[in-house]
């Protein structure tokens, strides 16, 4: 690659999961039982939270966002609405994340896996500079995975499961990062139907077509497009209410990893 000076300090571990999701896509419960699974089984896990406004934090987290920035006080502070509010603490906080990093770095012989929480709104991170940033800091310091979280059940109609898969995508050509797909929410509604679509662009644009009112050209011709982001990225079903997928969650982070160290 271009950075040949770099690829030498560039070790394996730990890895960094960033999870992402639309809003109530459940994130949050997931990071919790991502800290579960790692307390369970021997895993050594580094937790974070960058979700300034969170009320109450069902994980313990060694870094969390809230004990630098008074997400209430920059409101007040810069007469903002809750996301403002949100976006400006998050850039205060990247102001300083050069310091979160080496923290990382000092303990990085002890950590398997570094756990990213992120605010609720999805764009606040993902099309923002210091979401930027931050993602840049650290994938530029250690092997990065992009967790993209699916509401399962509310991605069954097939207009909603492609609005949702093309903002995936735009986080992959954003990040150019590895992306795993975790499909949450399999104790309401399993994933089967999802993975038939990311498999059979055609079962997809029959479902599509079923699709009543909605004119499918268009619908047609992106779901060729993403039939082509399909093949660069990993999908699991999971549960973060019941823990199920958990191990082939943290599988296909590995597999992930693994070929970005090939590719880096
Ligand atoms: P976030 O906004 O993405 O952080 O989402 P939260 O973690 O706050 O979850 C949003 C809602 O979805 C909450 O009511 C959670 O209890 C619920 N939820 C999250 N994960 C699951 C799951 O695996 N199964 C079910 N049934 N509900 C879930
Ligand atoms: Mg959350």
């Amino acid at each position: 690659g271009s950075g040949q000076a770099a690829v030498s300090n560039f070790k394996r571990k730990p890895v960094i999961v960033i999870v992402v999701g639309m809003a109530g896509s459940g994130k949050t419960t997931f990071m919790h039982r991502l800290v579960s699974h790692t307390h369970e089984s021997n895993i050594r896990g580094y937790v974070m939270n960058l979700d300034p406004a969170v009320m109450t934090l069902p994980f313990g987290a060694n870094i969390d966002i809230r004990d630098t920035v008074r997400y209430k006080e920059v409101m007040k502070q810069f007469n903002l609405g809750p996301n403002g509010g949100i976006l400006t603490s998050l850039n205060l906080f990247a102001t300083k994340f050069d310091e979160v990093v080496s923290v990382i770095e000092k303990r990085a012989d002890q950590l398997d896996y570094v756990l990213v929480d992120t605010p609720g709104q999805i764009e606040i991170f993902t099309w923002s500079a210091s979401g930027a940033i931050i993602t840049e800091a650290f994938a530029s310091t250690f092997p990065t995975v992009i967790a993209y979280v699916v509401d399962t059940p509310r991605s069954a109609s097939p207009v909603t499961f492609m609005s949702n898969m093309l903002y995936a995508c735009s986080i992959l050509y954003k990040t150019r990062l590895p992306l795993v797909l975790a499909f949450n929410k399999i104790d309401v509604a399993q994933h089967q139907f999802a993975l038939e679509w990311m498999e059979d662009f055609e079962t997809f644009q029959a479902a599509v077509s079923a699709d009543s009112s909605y004119s499918s050209n268009l619908a047609q011709s992106l779901s060729l497009v993403l039939d082509e982001f399909y093949k660069n990225l990993r999908s699991v079903g999971v549960s973060a209410v019941t823990g199920a997928g958990m191990k082939d969650f943290f599988n296909a982070i590995e597999a992930s990893t693994d070929e970005y160290m090939e590719t880096y």
